[in-house]
């Protein structure tokens, strides 16, 4: 029978146990993200203690956490070298120091001498043999319970004993009828729900704590499977509803992308051109594109870009195209003027930095529909900007934007009757199991080859002791005509910190090298001085740019061949392959140099090893996935959710694989059992992805 999705909503709107709405206890559980019975079932236990014996004091070990019973043979209040009160518990087997910091009323007469006690803790090795500080006293002769106890993960002010009543609580409230048909679990081998969770809040004393720690008991494989099938549903529904929707069909002659490629210097490489019909075909559909453009950096994403605009302008639409920061745009705004000018197309140019009469103008010319193209930052979603027929919206770089930018981004257009299509653009490659627990909603094209003629770039690492020579180096390759980076060390603790860096290496540059035309650039400066800098750097007017990681995508400067960067250790993989790939973007060989404060930890030589060994973006961001967890490559770590809590994205490949294919089975054959298996599962994490 399928399971009532309607009785299941009905019941999650109550609250488990007492907190009432608003109290304060409420207000922690919210903290974890607890709010309904389904929420409280799926908070699972990081660990477990075994109280379901009595283990003897000689049997204690330093570490683990135990219950004894036994005799309280003596107990004082100590004063030095501090107010404490300690005691000693003697069992047939051997004796212990037990040891509380803070003493309460009645504390000392329930420890009296003679006493018999039950005490748990954690066992540890003292100055005078093991010892247990501030242990839980109870009663002997109280049964034990059968099952380990689950330890959950908390916040501050919220006990383990409030966590696990409203738990308990919320295992007798919430409906826990399996969501999956029976031919789906045994087609994929899975243990039943209510069995699983249960077994995952109280398993029995015999059962593995290894497996129960790596998520390898089949109960944890089944709430994993859930959890992914749950996104993949959310992923499928996104899909859909984007199918519903109407976009204007672009189906113009292709005169004007014709011409585009006819006045380049270069043609198209094969991946290009793959990338460039994908999007043909997804503009022709009445339907929104959702498409994904990938490729490494130097791929040539933005010419694929500007065709897919010129194929919506020839068509009688506006196009879009932002870029998350000033500099990013500026340089998408001189590339569409380059290319699309010379054609009799009209550009306007908007960023949050504009004088106010400017400004005025390039609204103006956008909602007249005076302006074919209209590049920006993020001001161009704002509120005050009208287009007057928007087709297609091109981000770059699309990770970097906020979710609710991009949900902005999706929302402008005339919503009533259609949507535009939306292209991004991403160089930071996508693991493929990554892609396909975040980005199954979109279609990806990649750009799996560079344009020919390229060198890759050479990399090579040294220890801060050698920066003296690096300098002479660089200096030297400079003077012989070369245009070089100098990155400044990343302070994470502190953006004033790393703008003094910035500043403070400039000055000593300069110092150094008083023959070499210096230019400095970091996100404070004002947008114009920006401007100026990029330009004179392009221009080949500075040798030698000091700049923070505000270059760190999407700046072309193909005469720039020398990269150098300062505390190369401070950054992570991704992070450092995209500014190595600022350089290797000209004819001439390139070189970027890592410069490394030795002692590295195990975790930095890993990365500056694996930045030596390949130039792959696709290699380094699955090692990067390796290291650092889906949240940072996806660049929203910021918003602090979990993407994923239970299932791990190299570990459950697998799991991911079969998810998958379950989410298309049940959407086909058993769309009840999916309804009713989204709602146990809906949370927030889920929602961005909508955007
Ligand atoms: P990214 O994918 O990193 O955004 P860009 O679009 O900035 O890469 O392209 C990198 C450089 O390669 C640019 O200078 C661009 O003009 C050039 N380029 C793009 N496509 C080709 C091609 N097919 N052949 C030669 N050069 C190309
Ligand atoms: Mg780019």
């Amino acid at each position: 029978m399928a399971p009532r999705p309607s009785a299941g909503a009905a019941r999650a709107s109550g609250r488990p146990g007492k907190p009432a709405a608003g109290s304060q206890q409420a207000r922690l559980f919210e903290r974890l993200g607890l709010r309904t019975p389904a929420d409280f079932i799926v908070h699972l236990p990081l660990r477990y203690e075994d109280e379901t014996r009595v283990t003897p004091v000689a049997q204690a070990r330093p570490g683990a956490h135990a219950l004894f019973e036994g005799d309280i043979i003596d107990s004082d209040i100590r004063l030095r070298p501090r107010r404490e009160l300690q005691a000693t518990l003697s069992d047939d087997t051997g004796r212990m120091q037990l040891r509380w910091l803070h003493v309460y009323p009645g504390q000392q007469a329930r420890l009296k001498p003679g006493r018999r006690v039950r005490i748990r803790g954690e066992v540890r090795m003292g100055y005078q043999g093991l010892e247990m500080v501030h242990p839980l006293v109870s009663e002997p002769g109280m049964p034990l319970p059968d099952t380990l106890t689950p330890v959950y993960p908390t916040t501050q002010g919220l006990s383990q004993a409030s966590l696990r009543k409203a738990i308990a609580q919320a295992l007798d409230q919430a409906d826990l009828r399996d969501t999956l048909p029976d031919a789906v679990r045994q087609s994929y081998g899975l243990a039943d729900f209510e069995t699983s969770l249960r077994l995952l809040h109280h398993p029995g004393p015999d059962i593995s704590l290894d497996s129960l720690a790596e998520h390898e008991h089949p109960a944890w494989r089944r709430i994993k499977f859930d959890e992914l099938l749950a996104q993949q549903l959310a992923l499928a529904d996104a899909r859909a509803s984007r199918r519903a929707q109407h976009s204007l069909p672009l189906r113009g002659d292709g005169q004007l992308g014709r011409l585009l490629l006819a006045a380049l210097p270069f043609s198209p490489t094969a991946a290009q051109n793959r990338a460039m019909a994908d999007i043909q075909a997804d503009l022709r559909c009445a339907h929104p594109m959702h498409r994904l453009l990938q490729g490494d950096v130097g791929s040539g994403k933005t010419l694929v870009a500007a065709w897919a605009a010129a194929q919506a302008i020839d068509a009688g639409a506006q196009v879009a195209v932002m870029a998350p920061t000033e500099i990013l745009a500026e340089q998408l705004w001189r590339k569409f003027s380059e290319w699309f000018e010379p054609l009799g197309v009209s550009i306007a140019w908007l960023t949050g930095a504009l004088p106010a009469a400017r400004r005025r103008q390039a609204l103006q010319d956008i909602a007249s529909g005076q302006a074919r193209l209209a590049v920006g930052t993020q001001a161009l979603i704002q509120d005050k900007v009208q287009f007057q027929a928007l087709g297609l919206v091109i981000s770059d770089e699309q990770h970097r934007f906020g979710v609710g930018q991009r949900l902005a981004l999706s929302r402008k257009g005339d919503q009533a009757t259609h949507v535009p299509h939306q292209l991004s653009m991403s160089a930071t490659p996508i693991p493929r199991t990554l892609a396909m627990a975040f980005f199954a909603d979109m279609d990806v094209s990649v750009l799996d080859e560079l344009p020919p003629g390229r060198t890759p770039v050479r990399t090579r690492l040294f220890s801060d002791q050698r920066r003296d020579e690096v300098l002479m180096r660089a200096a030297a390759a400079v003077r012989e005509g070369q245009q070089a980076y100098w990155v400044c060390p990343l302070v994470e603790e502190s953006e004033a910190l790393q703008l003094q860096t910035a500043v403070d290496t400039w000055e000593h540059l300069r110092a150094e090298l008083p023959d070499l035309r210096i230019g400095l650039m970091h996100g404070r400066l004002a947008a114009q001085e920006k401007t100026d800098t990029m330009a004179a750097f392009r221009r080949n007017e500075l040798d030698l740019l000091v700049s923070t990681t505000v270059i760190e995508v999407g700046v072309d400067v193909p005469n720039a061949s020398l990269m150098i960067i300062e505390h190369a250790e401070r950054f992570g993989l991704a992070q450092l392959h995209q500014l190595r790939g600022r350089v290797g973007r000209g004819a001439r060989e390139s070189t970027c140099v890592l410069l490394y404060q030795p002692p590295l930890s195990a975790l930095a030589r890993e990365r500056l090893r694996a930045l030596y060994e390949t130039t792959d973006g696709f290699e380094i961001a699955q090692r990067d996935l390796a290291q650092r967890g889906p949240g940072e490559l996806l660049g929203v770590r910021q918003s602090g959710q979990a993407l994923l809590r239970f299932a791990d994205l190299n570990a459950d490949e697998d799991l991911l694989e079969q998810a998958r294919a379950a989410a298309n089975w049940l959407s086909a054959d058993f769309p009840d059992h999916a309804r009713a298996h989204q709602q146990r599962w809906m949370a927030g994490a889920i929602q961005y992805l909508r955007s």
